[in-house]
C-alpha cells in the first residue's frame, strides 16, 4: 500500500524491491548475492562504487584476527602511543566529546565475558569468509583476485619475543592456524626482508587480493548482468512507509518494500531514521601509502609488530597501510600519517622502498566497540542491515553477503539459492545494543 500522505512522483519510483544504499564491498556483495535470490535490486551511493573504506583497504585476508580491535594489554601502552603525533594510534583531542562513550564501551568491552562474546562473534564470521570468497570469486570467474598464501608477522627486537609467544599460544587457543618462523625462515621466504628481522608467525590460512578496488568493480559488473541497477545518488533521510520504506536522495525519492543500509561508517544516522535505534558506531580513520615501484618485494602480506603496519603485494604496487585515528567522518585527512607508512617501513627491508609515484589515502573504517558488526533484519523484514565490519570489511564481506541473502530469503516464486554453512546470528543483531 502506497502512503497517501507521501505521493511519490512517477519519475522517481524504483522499480527495485530492495534498495541498498552503499556500493562498498559489503553493498556490493550484498546485492549481488540479493539478485541472485531473485530480487530486483537498486544500489544507491553517493560516489562510485568501491571509492569509501573498501577502494584503498590492505586487500587482506585477516582470517587470523580474530580478537577484538583493543584488549588489556592495549591500554598500557595506549598513553605514550597517543601522545605520539604521528604514532600507530591518534586521538584527535577535539574528537574526544565525542568520542568518549564509544571508547568507554570499548573498555567495558575488556571485560572477560563480552571480550569473550566477540572473539567467537569474529571466529564465526572469519572461519567461513575464505570459502565464501572462493565461492563468490569462482562465480565470477575471477578466482586469481585472491592469493591464499598466507601472510607472515615479523618482530625485530628481541624484547618483543615473549609478547609474540603469548600472541601464538592466544592464537593457537583459538584454533588460528600458525607456523613460529626463525630468522632464516623469514629470509628463505622473503629474502628482501632485512636479516635483522629476528622471526615471526606465519598464518597460512589468510591471504590477500590483488587489488580490493577491482574486486568491487568485477563485482558491480556481475551484479548489473544479474539486473541489479546502480545510481549515484546520496540518501538524505529515510523512512518506513506501510509496503516498505522511502528514501529521499538528492535525485528524488526512491521507495521499495525493503532496504540495505551497508553505508558503512556512515550508518548510524540512517538507521536511527528507520528503526529508532542509536547504534554506537563511529570510525577508525585508516591510512595507506601505494608505492607503485615496488611490485615485487613480497610474496605475501607482512605485518611488523613493533611498528604496527602491514605491506601487501598487489598488481598495482606494495600497499603500505595501517594506523588507527580517532577524528570522526569531517576532519580532513592528515596525509602525513600516510607518508610516515614509508618512514616506518625503512630498516624492515635490506634497501628501502622507492616511494617515488606513491600515492596516500585515508579511509573510514566502520567501527562497533566490541568490534562485531551489525547484520540484521528488522521492521518486519522492511529493513537490512549490514554495515560495522571494522578492520575486517573484505574479509568478511563474502559470508555477510551470504547471510544477508539468507535474510532476505528468495523473491516470491524464485528457488532459494543454495545456502551454505552459515553462523547464527545472534553476535550481530542491533538488539544488543539495547
Ligand atoms: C587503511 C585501511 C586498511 C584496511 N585493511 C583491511 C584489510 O586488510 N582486510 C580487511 O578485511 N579489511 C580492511 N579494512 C576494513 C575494510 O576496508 C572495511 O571494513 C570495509 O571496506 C567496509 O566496507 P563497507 O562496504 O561497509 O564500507 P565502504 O566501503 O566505506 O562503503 C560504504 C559506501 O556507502 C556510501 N554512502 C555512505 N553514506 C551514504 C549515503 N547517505 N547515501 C549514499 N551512499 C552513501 C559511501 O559513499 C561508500 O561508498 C581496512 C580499512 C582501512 C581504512
Amino acid at each position: 500500500m502506497p502512503d497517501p500522505s507521501h505521493p511519490v512522483p512517477p519519475e522517481t519510483e524504483s522499480n527495485a524491491d530492495i534498495v541498498v544504499v552503499g556500493a562498498g564491498l559489503i553493498g556490493v556483495t550484498s546485492a549481488l548475492a540479493l539478485a541472485r535470490q531473485g530480487h530486483r535490486v537498486l544500489v544507491l551511493d553517493k560516489q562510485e562504487p568501491g571509492r569509501g573504506a573498501s577502494y584503498g583497504n590492505a586487500g587482506h585476508m585477516a582470517t587470523e584476527q580474530v580478537f577484538p580491535i583493543a584488549d588489556a594489554s592495549i591500554l598500557k601502552s595506549l598513553p605514550g602511543m597517543l601522545v605520539d603525533p604521528m604514532g600507530p594510534l591518534r586521538l584527535d583531542w577535539k574528537y574526544l566529546p565525542r568520542a568518549l562513550p564509544w571508547l568507554t564501551r570499548l573498555v567495558l568491552n575488556l571485560r572477560p565475558e563480552p571480550f569473550a562474546r566477540s572473539v567467537a562473534g569474529i571466529r564465526a564470521l572469519n572461519e567461513r569468509s575464505l570459502a565464501a570468497w572462493h565461492r563468490l570469486l569462482a562465480s565470477v570467474d575471477s578466482a586469481h583476485l585472491l592469493r591464499v598464501d598466507g601472510s607472515l608477522l615479523v618482530y625485530e627486537k628481541s624484547e618483543s619475543r615473549h609478547k609474540l609467544e603469548a600472541l601464538e599460544a592466544r592464537m593457537r587457543e583459538q584454533q588460528v592456524p600458525v607456523e613460529r618462523w626463525d630468522q632464516d625462515a623469514v629470509q628463505r621466504a622473503a629474502p628482501q626482508l632485512s636479516d635483522d628481522l629476528l622471526g615471526g608467525l606465519f598464518f597460512p590460512a589468510t591471504g590477500h587480493v590483488l587489488d580490493p578496488w577491482r574486486v568491487v568493480n568485477i563485482l558491480v559488473d556481475a551484479a548489473k548482468q544479474e539486473g541489479v541497477q546502480f545510481e549515484q545518488a546520496s540518501v538524505q533521510s529515510a523512512r518506513l512507509t506501510d509496503s516498505g520504506v522511502a528514501l529521499m536522495t538528492d535525485a528524488g525519492e526512491r521507495r521499495a518494500s525493503q532496504v540495505l543500509l551497508a553505508c558503512g561508517a556512515h550508518s548510524a544516522e540512517l538507521t536511527a531514521q528507520l528503526t529508532g535505534k542509536h547504534v554506537p558506531l563511529d570510525t577508525e580513520r585508516g591510512y595507506h601509502l601505494m608505492l607503485p615501484r615496488e611490485h615485487d618485494r613480497l610474496p605475501f602480506a607482512v605485518t611488523s609488530l613493533e611498528r604496527r603496519f602491514i605491506m601487501t603485494p598487489m598488481e598495482t604496487g606494495l600497499r603500505l597501510a595501517g594506523t588507527v585515528e580517532f577524528a570522526g567522518l569531517d576532519a580532513p585527512p592528515n596525509m602525513a600519517r600516510a607518508w610516515q607508512l614509508h618512514r616506518l617501513s625503512q630498516g624492515l627491508f635490506k634497501t628501502d622502498l622507492d616511494a617515488e609515484t606513491a600515492t596516500p589515502w585515508m579511509g573510514f573504517r566502520p567501527s562497533l566497540p566490541d568490534s562485531l558488526p551489525i547484520i540484521d533484519r528488522l521492521e518486519n523484514g522492511r529493513v537490512l542491515l549490514a554495515f560495522g565490519h571494522h578492520h575486517l570489511g573484505l574479509t568478511q564481506s563474502a559470508i555477510t553477503a551470504e547471510l544477508i541473502a539468507d535474510l532476505a530469503g528468495p523473491a516470491d516464486g524464485h528457488a532459494s539459492v543454495e545456502r551454505y554453512d552459515l553462523p547464527p546470528l545472534d553476535p550481530y543483531r542491533l538488539s544488543r545494543f539495547g
